[in-house]
């Protein structure tokens, strides 16, 4: 493999330096210019040179919450699609949750989209286990045996639907204690949910559509930090939706219990004042809150109560979406506009710096899903997992130059800040230019 030579980038925001890749690792870096392409000092040889100037370096991103849809519905998504997505968003590492068809709730199902995952050499896969057979909320799945497969599972979640049976859950989280695993829960109260179609609140009033209330998310949360304390266990919470959410977290950690939480791009932005258009690219699980919500997850991800940006990537077919509202499915495609929404929301808002960013977006979730090698800091000897971002473009999304096979986006026509210029997954470049390589 030959070396690469990343000039003048600021690195994770800060000082500007210049970044050297020798084959899968970091090689050196130094103050720009003394990297030396000539033959003395720290030699980059006949590496080709990217010129980064104004452009941002930070650690691959890892999802922690992507659905991929392989094996099942590769009409909306496959491995090796939403693996090029993930790359264009400037991901190094995605974790595939387990709602496939069949359910990932064997080491056999696990296993398959481990070796597509390696087959499709864009970015990392680390598939999530199922807690139930067939995610059905009743029998805890074969977690030993998908931990101990070939794709070393700690992640577990039946995300899509909570696991509601108290015991289970508490089952649950007993046995991953064992191997330091993690349970991601899905938390909504199905009783409390049921017909609901948006938030519960004004606009669901005026709309007369079903409405899904805060407490359905809130006291899942509340019961599972408990639990989770209780058998002295690590829980993680998908997607946290509201205010209360978060006070519930903020409050679970201030007592010492080993729980971490996610936020997606959409809720750090969107409102249920957009349901309004009846457009179904906005149904979404959990649903769109209020601006109250929203600023109320913006500060939690900023002083760290939520600990990571997670996408809740989840593609579906034009015929899923293009109905009435009532009849479409739930979930946005989120890969390729990630740290777009998050430097809108987040940097530009002076809420969180770029090496804030990184943490949130890359140390923290590879952290919590044991990614090995990712999230690392940019450093000589760590693997070269890297994202170069363009802070200064603004661009309307257009979903037509996706590498998603799903277009189901909210962002259509928005402009947004920021562009990936180049994704690097152990040293090889799988985007080049803000395309695929
Ligand atoms: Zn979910």
């Amino acid at each position: 493999m030959s070396k690469i030579l990343i000039r003048g980038a600021k690195v994770l925001g800060g000082d500007v330096q210049d970044v050297l890749i020798d084959g899968e690792t970091i090689a050196a870096t130094a103050r720009k210019g003394e990297i030396d392409i000539s033959g003395t000092g720290l030699d980059a040889g006949d590496a080709t040179v990217i010129d980064a100037e104004g452009q941002i370096l930070l650690p691959g991103l890892v999802d922690l919450h992507t659905h991929l849809r392989e094996p099942g519905r590769e009409d909306s998504e496959t491995v090796l699609t939403g693996t090029q997505a993930a790359a264009r968003g400037g991901y190094t590492s995605v974790f595939a949750m387990a709602n496939t068809f069949p359910v990932a709730d064997t080491a056999g199902v696990v296993e398959q989209v481990w070796r597509l995952g390696k087959e499709s050499g864009y970015c990392d896969v680390q598939p999530i286990g199922a807690v139930t057979v067939g995610l059905e909320g009743k029998k805890l799945a074969e977690l030993g045996a998908m931990h101990d497969s070939a794709a070393g599972v700690t992640v577990f979640s039946d995300d899509g639907k909570c696991v509601d049976d108290a015991v289970i859950m508490r089952r649950a989280l007993e046995y991953v204690k064992a191997f330091g695993g993690v349970v991601a829960q899905h938390a909504q109260e199905p009783r409390l949910t049921e017909g609901a179609q948006m938030n519960e609140g004004i606009v669901s009033a005026e709309l007369g559509l079903g409405g899904w209330p805060a407490v359905a998310e809130e006291s899942i949360i509340a019961r599972d930090v408990l639990l989770a304390e209780h058998v002295g266990s690590r829980v993680h919470i998908c997607h946290l939706s509201t205010a209360g959410s978060v006070e519930l977290v903020r409050w679970a950690k201030s007592r010492g219990i080993d729980v971490t939480a996610e936020v997606t791009p959409h809720h750090l932005l969107l409102t249920d004042e957009l349901v309004r258009s009846y457009n179904p690219v906005y149904k979404v699980n959990p649903p769109l809150r209020t601006e109250r919500d929203v600023m109320a997850l913006r500060e939690a991800l900023a002083d760290g109560t939520i600990d990571i940006v997670a996408t809740d990537h989840a593609p579906h077919p034009h015929e899923d979406k293009d109905c009435e509202w009532a009849a479409a499915a739930m979930g946005m495609v989120g890969l390729e506009t990630a740290l777009s929404v998050v430097q809108h929301t987040m940097v530009e808002t002076g809420l969180l710096d770029w090496a804030g960013v990184a943490d949130r977006m890359s140390h923290k979730p590879a952290e919590i899903g044991q990614a090995t090698g990712h999230g690392r800091p940019i450093s000589a000897g760590e693997p070269a997992n890297l994202t170069l971002v363009d802070p200064a473009y603004r661009g309307e999304v257009n979903p037509a130059g996706f590498a998603s096979r799903s277009r189901n986006t909210p962002y259509e026509g928005r402009e947004l800040p920021g562009r990936i210029t180049h994704t690097f997954l152990r040293g090889r470049a799988t985007v080049v230019d803000g395309k695929l390589a």
